[in-house]
């Protein structure tokens, strides 16, 4: 049998060297019946794993719900399409709003507070806020932020040495910083009751395209590997466009329903599972994927198209996939 590119009619039998994992291995595997695809040529695994599965992996809320599962990466990396600012008024002060570097993804822990400086948007009435790191990437015009001695702004910074640094590479490349405000350094953590320190952290993800198509290439893999031949129907072509090179749109929103209907309660779910479904709606075949117990993403996959059967699956590190049918109730 000749194998064919899902994503690019690749169909080279040369090219299809390695396996493409429908859910990507950066959330596990899952026993000896782990799923994963021949149909998929290298050039596209190569590209889709790069573009969209480290994105998935390293950079969304899901992702870093991953460390909490004990998956953690050997790597440092910053989490630059996330945010993270200080939420707890008592172990904040007057650093609430106050951005924290990330989640170190070796050790599942805070990392330090992020110098940064916090100026007042006067057209907006916010206080937005510049990390040391981003330094070279904002501008500040008289404006939008006031003139020099006149805008409200403070730097916070983890200790006296970074403050000053970042006060002096703030007047080098131009902007005049004239100091009004207080600064502010270093913060006091809340202790659990194992006497961990505990910060209470407001995290924000955008939920952009680049996300909707690792989404979608999830739900796309789930439907090739447990639909078989399904895929291959012409229908699909759009979607496969848009996953592989980010043409045109997907309508996809965020819900809080449960996802195994019977199996679970509002409050007691399956926390350790990555949930993949798919279904007919009556706008067409939705996608569904809830990852650990938090996000539900749906999807429509294919608007105004109806599937002859209905799947889902429970995946959980270490274990065999567990299939289902419909979850929601009829
Ligand atoms: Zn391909």
């Amino acid at each position: 049998m000749t194998a064919t590119c899902i994503y690019c009619d690749e169909g080279d039998p040369g090219k299809f060297a390695g396996r493409e994992h429908v859910i990507p291995q950066a959330f596990g595997s899952f026993g000896g019946q782990t799923p994963t695809l021949k149909c998929v040529c290298d050039p596209c695994n190569g590209a889709l794993g790069r573009e969209l599965d480290q994105m998935l992996a390293r950079e969304t809320l899901e992702g870093l719900a991953r460390y909490g599962q004990g998956r953690l990466s050997k790597e440092m990396r910053p989490q630059r399409r996330l945010r993270f600012t200080l939420a707890d008024e008592t172990e904040a002060g007057g650093m609430l709003g106050a951005a924290i570097t990330g989640l170190d993804p070796t050790t599942n822990q805070l990392m330090p507070l992020a110098t940064q400086l916090q100026i007042e948007n006067r057209q907006t009435g916010k206080t937005e806020i510049f990390t040391r790191e981003a330094l070279g990437s904002f501008d500040l015009p008289d404006e939008v932020y006031g003139p020099p001695g006149a805008r409200k702004l403070t730097i916070f910074a983890p200790s006296k040495e970074e403050h000053d640094a970042f006060l002096d590479e703030l007047n080098q490349a131009g902007f005049d910083m004239r100091m009004q405000g207080p600064s502010q350094l270093g913060i006091n953590p809340s202790a659990d009751e194992t006497g961990q320190a505990t910060l209470g952290i407001h995290i924000e993800g955008t939920f952009d395209q680049l996300h909707r198509r690792a989404l979608a290439k999830i739900c796309l893999n789930f439907a090739a590997f447990y639909l078989g031949d399904e895929v291959g129907s012409p229908r699909w072509t759009n979607l496969k466009r848009f996953i592989r090179y980010g043409e045109g749109e997907l309508g996809a929103r965020l819900s809080d329903g449960p996802f195994w209907t019977g199996q679970e309660t509002a409050t007691m779910r399956f926390p350790d599972a990555i949930n993949v479904r798919l279904e007919n709606h009556e706008r067409g075949v939705v996608g569904v994927i809830q990852f650990y117990n938090r996000y539900t993403y749906e999807l429509l996959l294919l608007e105004g198209q109806r599937l002859d059967r209905e799947i889902a699956a429970r995946f959980e590190d270490g274990q065999e996939p567990t299939l289902g049918t419909r979850g929601r109730p009829s």
